[in-house]
């Protein structure tokens, strides 16, 4: 099916598909020591789409991303700076499944797994892509550059704009993330504003989403 004619409930029964599937997914190693997997949540038509890292001990527990701590910094800035519910948005991991100590995720995971948040991207087709920390916003525009310096500004993303930020796990132990992520939203919220102008991407960007 053509997904610029797919409706709502076109895109929820492929999501609850592709969810089902990463749940019987062993893909990878992390198939077999995960609790569950964690698809991702929210809006199937959602115009703001968040990307973290990985799922951590209380998202393997419950199947939900970001319910800790982070997470409810993340629903607070949501609600305060966008304006939207939690239930607005889309939130995704870059890998559906835990990794053992919440290490970082190694790069055969996330080849096996980016396949999923691929499918995410093209069927809830956001207008604002935000990677959230250093792992997801170097790997969506496939750069070594630092979140420090590639936080809270445009880049093109297929037909989308990508504003990377700071996870918000970095942001509860304070410095500049803290200072920081609150003006990231700020320009979130004046992206949705706005029609769409995106800045150059600081190197050769991803082609595959
Ligand atoms: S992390 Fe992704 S690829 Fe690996 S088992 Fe889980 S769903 Fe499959």
């Amino acid at each position: 099916m053509d997904q610029q004619t797919m409706t709502r409930a076109d895109v929820e029964a492929e999501l609850a598909r592709l969810a089902a599937e990463a749940q019987a997914c062993r893909r990878c190693p992390l198939g077999d020591v995960r609790t569950q997997a964690v698809f991702g949540v929210g809006n199937p038509q959602a115009d703001v789409m968040f990307v973290g890292e990985a799922p951590g001990f209380h998202e393997d527990k419950q199947g939900e991303p970001f319910v800790g701590a982070a997470g409810q910094l993340l629903t607070k800035l949501i609600e305060t700076k966008l304006g939207l519910r939690r239930s607005d948005v889309y939130i995704a991991n870059v890998l559906k499944c835990r990794p053992p100590g919440n290490r970082d995720p190694l790069p055969v995971e996330v080849e096996a797994c980016r396949p999923f948040l691929e499918r995410q991207l093209g069927l809830i087709r956001p207008r604002i892509v935000v990677p959230l920390g250093n792992f997801a916003a170097k790997l969506l525009l496939d750069t070594s550059t630092g979140i420090s310096r590639l936080r809270g500004k445009r880049y093109p993303f297929g037909g989308a704009t990508l504003i990377p930020t700071y996870h918000p796990a970095a942001a509860l132990r304070g410095g500049a993330a803290a200072e920081g992520i609150g003006s990231d939203f700020d320009e979130i919220r004046r992206a949705l504003d706005e029609a769409p102008v995106a800045e150059e991407p600081p190197e050769e960007q991803l082609g595959l989403f």
